[in-house]
């Protein structure tokens, strides 16, 4: 019966094996094969002792020892080489390890040998008829060669232990388990052979140890997941996370926290029911906070206002079941600094602080947008010659000046205003028109002075407004605040100004004809009108050359509906080229006709800052080949308010190319009686028109006649310009004057005109 029970245990066991073996074998996991292998070696064995439990003869028991016995080897090469994978005897330094296993594999080959002898030699064993369990059995008495095979096989045995020993006891501690469960399985598998083989007991029942062993190690080896290792690498991420992280079990109790958590709510001794109380206070009711989203929270703490995100979300076990839950907090304080920095850099002027000019659209238009119209207006703050502050003071100093703006205008925008730095010396404000107290403001900007230190500078600032209409785009309005400055830019005393659709009309105006002027002069539709010059006996000596511009569509245009406009722009410098070419090509047409009549033309103040004057009317006189003499050069006062050195030099070199130099309009600008003692020019062209409006006739007489003195005087010509009436010719030519211009004579004529009034 007891046979029976036993033969049926390691029937059922082998079967179990033969399963494992072939799982392990199939189970693409790196020992797979070597687990698979040692499951398999351990059937013969127990396949052997059924025979030897089922024989009733002799030969059928020996049968029976040789399987187990044979088999036994087969473990021990198997367990030689599964402990070569399992421990990674490759990676590591486990000298000695390959030799032995070499030479006990060589004794195994040997003992199989010696056992297969047996029959032959009987060195090995024989067997014995006994009595057990009320039926023969063959017990194995033991000779020198199965001392030999026990000696090997434990060697095989110690050897494998020994290392799953020593790795034990190396390994980090996680690791541990993996290789003292083996070992422990060994060791207990082997204490109970020996044990047997020391009983003598007719059956082996160490067959069941063995098998407990290859099933412990396939289940080891193919299905145990380490959890506490598991455990402690999840832990170990987890802590090693920016995140605070907080456990929570299914009734809320905080059951784990991880580093920066702990550091979080300042709790570092795992008292967990603390490091409930304390993150309550910190971000107060946990269960109020919403699942699976992201919640910004801020607090305010010594150390500044701080940002975090949180989120909570439920764990759940396989079956879908919720088991608890677990908060994310996230401390975001520098990421939303720095963007609130960037964002800042970004939408504010670096120097001023104020906004840039596209954040300050931003925002006006989004005030429009809210209906903030028919209250408020834009204005353009500019500094006139800024450059002039940058220049003579230094960089910082106009830096410095720009600041003082910008504080002045956050002083009086007030806060439903907005404002920003529109570019170099240029602010925008957007503010309600109940703030723009006129006069308050002129009086602010009549006296704004920039001091630091003990420089002084008194700035020119000018404000255009404009109402807020509906436009596509704010920039508009600001042009259109800015346009209005235009009006007043020349003017020291007005600071105001607003702005008029007129003023767009203006410059709609100023970019049609200026994109027209290259046909104009192209089409010869600019054309020089003369005006005659005479003498004291009332006879043409000469003209000047006025231009007039004979437009396709609007008509005849005087100067002063283009030439201010072209001054402006700098285009001026094209209109007077042509001027001056077309004069002598004029004089060289009358070479025959009257070699004695001159022209002159006029130069404006942009032409010496845009043109070499000299060399290009010089090109043109040699061009034609005419007398200098007979091209005049009008210049004006306003020329040599600038670079007065410069510009003498330039005059200087008119007169010692032969030309005759004129100063143009002495008196209607900022004539200094002073200045004309220097200046290089043969004739001075005193403006009537400025004298005869003044009411006192009589001093304004006393002072031409004295002009006209002075400039005798000093050698220099002199020729009246607006003469009017006989009475004023007759006057000035008491008063010494020697040549005379004005309607008096005749208008500025076509050509063809004036060449009839010579001839
Ligand atoms: P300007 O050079 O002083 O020219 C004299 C201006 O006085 C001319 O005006 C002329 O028509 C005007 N005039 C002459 N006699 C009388 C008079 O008896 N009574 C009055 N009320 N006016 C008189 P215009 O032709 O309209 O030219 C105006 C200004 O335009 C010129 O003043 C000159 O500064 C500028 N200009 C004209 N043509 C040119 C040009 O080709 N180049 C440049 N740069 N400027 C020019
Ligand atoms: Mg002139
Ligand atoms: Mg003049």
């Amino acid at each position: 019966m007891i046979r029976t029970i036993f033969i049926l245990i390691l029937g059922v066991l082998i079967t179990i094996l033969l399963a494992c073996s072939i799982s392990a074998y199939h189970s693409n996991k790196p020992m797979g094969k070597s687990v698979g292998v040692l499951s398999l070696v351990v059937i013969p064995p127990l396949f052997g002792n059924i025979i030897i439990i089922a024989a009733t003869t002799n030969w059928f028991s020996a049968v029976g020892q040789y399987i187990y016995h044979i088999g036994m080897d087969m473990i021990m090469f198997a367990l030689i080489g599964f402990t070569y994978n399992y421990c990674r005897i490759d990676n590591r330094s486990l000298k000695g390890f390959h030799l032995y296993s070499r030479f006990l594999y060589a004794l195994l080959t040997v003992d199989i040998v010696q056992l297969l002898l047996n029959p032959i030699v009987g060195h090995a064993f024989n067997l014995q008829e006994i009595e057990a369990y009320g039926r023969a059995y063959f017990v194995m008495i033991p000779h020198l060669g199965m001392k030999y095979h026990r000696i090997i096989c434990y060697s095989c045995v110690f050897l494998a232990t020994f290392v799953f020993l020593y790795m034990s006891v190396t390994v980090p501690r996680i690791y541990r388990e993996r290789y003292a469960v083996i070992l422990i399985s060994l060791v207990i598998g082997t204490l109970w052979r020996t044990v047997y083989v020391f009983s003598r007991a007719p059956i082996d029942r160490s067959m069941l140890g063995l098998a407990a062993c290859g099933i412990l190690i396939f289940y080891f080896c193919i299905y145990y997941r380490p959890v506490r290792l598991l455990d402690s690498m999840l832990a170990n991420i987890v802590s090693e996370m920016d995140e605070a992280i907080f456990l929570f079990d299914l009734d809320g109790k905080c059951i784990w926290v991880n580093e920066p958590g702990k550091e979080m709510v300042k709790v570092y001794d795992g008292n967990f029911d603390q490091v409930l109380i304390n993150l309550k206070e910190f971000i107060g009711d946990i269960e109020g906070i919403p699942e699976k989203r992201h919640v910004d929270y801020s607090i305010d703490s010594n150390a500044g206002v701080k940002y975090y995100t949180l989120e909570k979300n439920s764990c759940f076990e396989n079956t879908g079941k919720v088991h608890g839950s677990y908060l994310k907090v996230r401390d975001v304080t520098d990421e939303k600094l720095k963007i609130e920095d960037e964002f800042y850099t970004y939408n504010h002027d670096m120097l001023t602080g104020l906004y840039t000019k596209e954040y300050l659209y931003e925002k006006v238009s989004d005030r429009i947008a809210k209906g903030d119209t028919d209250n408020f207006c834009i204005a353009y703050i500019d500094v006139r010659d800024f450059k002039i502050v940058n220049d003579v003071f230094g960089r910082s100093f106009g830096d410095f000046a720009l600041c003082t703006m910008a504080e002045w205008i956050r002083e009086h925008a007030g806060n439903t205003s907005i404002y920003g730095r529109m570019g170099g010396d240029s602010f925008g404000v957007f503010l309600p028109k109940s703030g723009v107290k006129q006069d308050e403001l002129e009086n602010d900007l009549a006296n704004f002075v920039i001091r630091r230190g003990d420089k002084e500078y008194h700035i020119v600032i000018h404000m255009g407004f404009c109402d807020i209409e509906e436009v596509d785009d704010v920039s508009i309005l600001f042009d259109r605040a800015h346009l209005a400055i235009a009006a007043i830019k020349d003017e020291f005393k007005q600071h105001l100004a607003f702005y008029e659709s007129s003023m767009r009309e203006k410059v709609k105006y100023s970019q049609d004809i200026s994109a027209q002027l290259g046909t104009a002069i192209r089409e010869n539709q600019i054309v020089p009108y003369l005006q005659p010059i005479v003498d004291t006996d009332g006879k043409i000596v000469g003209a000047e050359a006025l231009a007039r511009w004979i437009h396709p569509t609007q008509g005849f245009m005087n100067p002063g509906s283009f030439i201010p406009i072209f001054e402006e722009n700098g285009m001026i410098v094209d209109v007077d080229k042509h001027i001056w070419r077309t004069a002598c090509k004029i004089l060289d047409s009358w070479k025959a006709t009257h070699p004695e009549k001159f022209i002159s033309v006029n130069i404006s103040p942009k032409d010496f800052f845009l043109t070499d004057v000299l060399a290009d009317i010089k090109d043109f006189a040699e061009e034609f080949d005419i007398n200098p003499q007979n091209l005049r050069i009008e210049v004006t006062e306003t020329s040599m308010m600038s670079n007065t050195d410069g510009r003498m030099k330039i005059l200087e070199d008119f007169r010692k190319n032969d030309f005759i130099v004129e100063m143009d309009d002495f008196g209607s600008g900022y004539s200094s009686l002073n200045m004309l003692k220097d200046m290089p020019v043969d004739v001075l062209k005193i403006d009537m028109k400025f004298l005869g409006k003044t009411e006192d006739q009589e001093r304004a007489n006393k002072i031409v006649k004295n002009v006209i003195r002075l400039s005798d005087d000093l050698g220099i010509l002199s020729l009246t310009e607006g003469v009017e009436t006989e009475e004023q010719f007759e006057m000035l030519k008491q008063m010494g004057c020697m040549l005379f211009q004005g309607f008096y004579f005749s208008k500025p004529v076509p050509l063809k005109d004036f060449e009839g009034m010579i001839s």
